[in-house]
């Protein structure tokens, strides 16, 4: 027998991730009675598997290479050591810590927490573990699941996902990993700084293959200098247990090569929208995503979706998730809210960082607008110098009229962080003219945004 609740819910929100989380929240807020519904640990992909588990990674990885910084400056750092299991145990308090932390601002809030699978059973109607609850919103939250793999030899135990290296003990000697994923390039990083043999290999003509020649030639040209292997333009034809390891063959256009490592790292994620009962509101997921506007609704009334269950992976970020979140909400609530999918940053914690905001000079191009182009390297920079920032660079790209900023591009470190006053700028419409005049910090790295401005004015002060 079906169960139906008779309370209705303002809003229930399937899947308690990084989008999940503050569209719950920021329901309630509005006054909303809302219910979240989440089958595995609350903080999704992102605080579980992602972010924060590879973010903890990159973090030593980067203190592992300023360690050469370091000497630079006149210290030594004999016999550092490196310890994986404390490493992740370290990973494990933090996540448990950070789940705590959401369950209890959930409950505060006042939000009913429901521990299951949720599915749409029709409009306005949601069926967790038997029972229908009746409702005035829904906002689908389930992220992304792992792609099943086709090609012989996925099914061997040696060909694993990046969930692999949270449970590891201890790393393996030999790795290759292969994706398109950005965040392969952070771990084959890390990888090869915690002294494995890491090789990255991509079917993409170049890594970040959709960003400008300049951020992506000096990435690679930091990766080939620190001594990660790269391999481009591959696919993945076999992997076979030989007594050496596991054999991997690899095609590219003018080479067939095998490699023989210990683990095959494969990063390909989908969006999860089996089970999700869209066919009960003829909602379309046949292009494998859900479609929706910068409103974040699906097309049907009262059915929002939002993070990696929507759109392409050049916007299967957190932030992304997280905004697209608050939005839904403040439209479930009755409010008339959007999202800029413009100043979703593109970033990668790798050393020297990648943080890539708005259009690329091509895209400007595409667009039809007039373009004006800034560049200011961190070599050319104080604190770039006194950090030996020799690779990092700022590219601005401008309206040409009004000197509107379009887009912002960064290499080196910190950009992850520099790229919020990029994301501002952009949000604010700022100008070339208002970010020339800004006063940044000195020495700073981001003193190279007022003087990549300038540049592209005409007018750079400290540039040769
Ligand atoms: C290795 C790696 C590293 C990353 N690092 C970063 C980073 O540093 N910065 C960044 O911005 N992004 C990063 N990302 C991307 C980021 O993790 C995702 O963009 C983000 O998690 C998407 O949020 P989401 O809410 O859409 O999905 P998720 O965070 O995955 O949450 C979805 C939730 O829905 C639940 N769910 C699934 N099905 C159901 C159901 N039927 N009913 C109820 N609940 C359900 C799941 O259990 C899950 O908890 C990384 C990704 C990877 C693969």
């Amino acid at each position: 027998m079906v169960i139906v609740e008779e309370t209705i819910r303002d809003v229930i929100v399937i899947g308690g991730g990084a989008g999940g989380v503050p569209a719950a929240i920021r329901a309630a807020q509005l006054g909303g009675k809302v219910a979240l519904i989440e089958p595995e640990n609350l903080g999704g992909f992102c605080m579980n598997k992602g972010c924060v588990p590879f973010g903890q990674m990159m973090v030593v990885s980067n203190i592992l290479e300023r360690l050469s910084l370091g000497k630079e400056l006149g210290l030594s750092f004999d016999g550092v050591s490196k310890d994986y299991a404390a490493l992740t145990k370290r990973q494990d308090d933090l996540i448990n810590f950070m789940r705590q932390g959401v369950g209890n601002t959930l409950k505060k809030n006042g939000i009913e927490i429901i521990e299951g699978k949720g599915r749409i059973a029709g409009k306005g109607k949601v069926d967790v573990n038997g029972k229908i609850i009746p409702c005035k919103g829904i906002i689908l939250a389930t992220g992304g699941t792992w792609a099943e793999l086709d090609f012989p030899g996925a099914e061997l135990e040696e060909v694993v996902n990046t969930d692999y290296l949270l449970s590891a003990k201890k790393l393996p000697k030999r790795l290759l990993l292969w994706g398109s994923s950005p965040w392969l390039v952070e771990i084959a990083q890390f990888l090869h700084r915690f002294g494995s043999q890491a090789i990255l290999a991509t079917p993409e003509k170049r890594i970040l293959s959709p960003e400008t020649k300049a951020v992506t030639t000096r990435l690679t040209k930091a990766l080939k200098d620190q001594g990660v292997e790269i391999k481009t333009q591959t696919e993945l034809e076999t992997a076979t247990k030989t007594k050496g390891g596991l054999k991997v063959t690899l095609n590219s256009p003018d080479s067939r090569e095998s490699v023989t490592v210990d683990r095959l790292i494969i990063l390909e994620r989908k969006a999860a929208l089996k089970d999700l009962g869209l066919e009960t509101i003829d909602l379309d997921g046949s292009r494998g995503y859900l479609t929706v506007n910068n409103k974040m609704e699906t097309g049907v009334g009262g059915v929002y979706a939002i993070g990696d269950l929507t759109g392409l992976p050049d916007r299967h970020y957190s932030h992304w998730a997280s905004e697209g979140g608050i939005v839904a909400a403040e439209n479930a609530m009755g409010k008339d809210a959007a999202v800029s999918p413009r100043t979703i940053t593109r970033v990668l914690f790798t050393q020297p960082q990648v943080a890539c905001v708005g259009l690329t000079p091509r895209e400007a191009k595409d667009e039809g607008y007039d373009i004006l182009v800034g560049a200011a390297p961190c070599s050319m920079n104080i604190y770039g110098m006194i950090i030996s920032e020799t690779n990092g660079i700022v590219e601005i790209v401008a309206e040409k009229g009004y000197g509107e900023i379009l887009g912002v591009h960064f290499v080196g470190t910190g950009a992850s962080e520099i790229a919020g006053q990029a994301v501002l700028a952009l949000r604010m419409e700022a100008t070339l003219e208002d970010l020339s005049n800004v006063p940044f910090p000195h020495p700073s790295l981001s003193e190279s945004l007022a003087e990549a401005a300038r540049d592209a004015l005409g007018r750079h002060i400290y540039l040769p």
